[in-house]
């Protein structure tokens, strides 16, 4: 397979980057994850405008113009025009003698590739989800590469066998280590507002808009880890996570919550995202 790295294409094994690049040495970049149901882009303009965002707030200045054609050479390349794919973006500040102030003038380093990936609905699928502590930096808007804290955090979920670690800050639920949560109670979906201890989900927005249409409250508030047992259904959301069920919540090795089977709320969720997704 091929990927695109600064302006030409090379064979997956034969792209290079600088041992001095501050992506390597720092972990000074953004990346992005964007979705292709059966070839057709899915929400691609907002992916564009939240790496837009991140490339202000790291003040990394990088040409976005042309990413929109490229992306789609990408999938066109590398024969994924009709399937499930997705195509990862990366952009870090390039290479420089190692310094931790950004450097005068780098020229940014690109990275790009198209894979395929199971975008099935998750509709017969339920998730465990542990909890614990958000050790995460205060800029979780942010989406850096730097995914020390979510690698650490997942890690420990998939060893106890769970599909995600979801997070608390002062005792409010954030987000998991790659996905966002909803909390349904007395027919209101609850979500955590956006703001720097959160990464502003693609598909959280889109299920706050399915929400509204569904004649849903949406209340942007975070849940508390107290809360948790109470709540009527819970879900993740997520690019590749589409809408997934949670059936069982663990907090220090303790089940504090249970449902036998997804949640009605959740269900119909699904299946407005489904007919979202398919109707490209
Ligand atoms: N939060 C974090 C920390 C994530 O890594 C992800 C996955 N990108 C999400 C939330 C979900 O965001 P999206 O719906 O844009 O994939």
């Amino acid at each position: 397979s091929e990927v695109y790295l600064n302006d030409s294409w090379h064979p997956a094994g034969e792209a290079m980057v600088s041992v001095f690049d501050r992506g390597f040495m720092f972990g000074d970049g953004l990346y992005e994850v964007t979705p292709f149901y059966e070839g057709k882009p899915f929400k691609l303009q907002e992916h564009l405008a939240r790496l837009r965002y991140g490339l202000r707030e790291i003040k990394l200045s990088f040409e976005t113009n042309d990413l929109e054609n490229l992306i789609f050479k990408a999938l066109d390349r590398a024969g994924l025009s009709n399937i499930d794919c997705a195509v990862y973006l990366q952009v870090t500040r390039g290479k420089a003698p190692r310094t931790h102030h950004f450097p005068q003038q780098t020229s940014p380093t690109f990275l790009m590739y198209a894979f395929p990936v199971q975008l099935k609905g998750f509709r017969q699928m339920e998730a465990s989800i542990m909890l614990a502590p958000d050790f995460r930096w205060q800029r979780c808007d942010i989406k850096s590469i730097s995914l020390m804290a979510n690698t650490m955090l997942n890690s420990e979920a998939i060893e106890k066998g769970h599909f995600e670690n979801v997070l608390f800050r002062d005792e409010k639920i954030t987000e998991g280590s790659h996905s966002s949560i909803f909390f349904v109670k007395d027919q209101k979906a609850y979500t955590h507002p956006e703001g720097p201890h959160i990464l502003s989900g693609i598909t959280r927005k889109v299920v706050i808009g399915l929400c509204k249409e569904l004649g849903i409250p949406v209340v942007g508030e975070a849940v508390s880890l107290q809360e948790v047992p109470e709540a009527d259904e819970i879900f993740l959301t997520g690019t590749t996570t589409q809408i997934l069920p949670v059936t069982s919540v663990l907090h220090d090795d303790e089940e504090i919550y249970k449902s036998s089977e997804a949640g009605k709320i959740t269900v119909r969720l699904q299946d407005a995202f489904h007919q979202m997704t398919r109707g490209l």
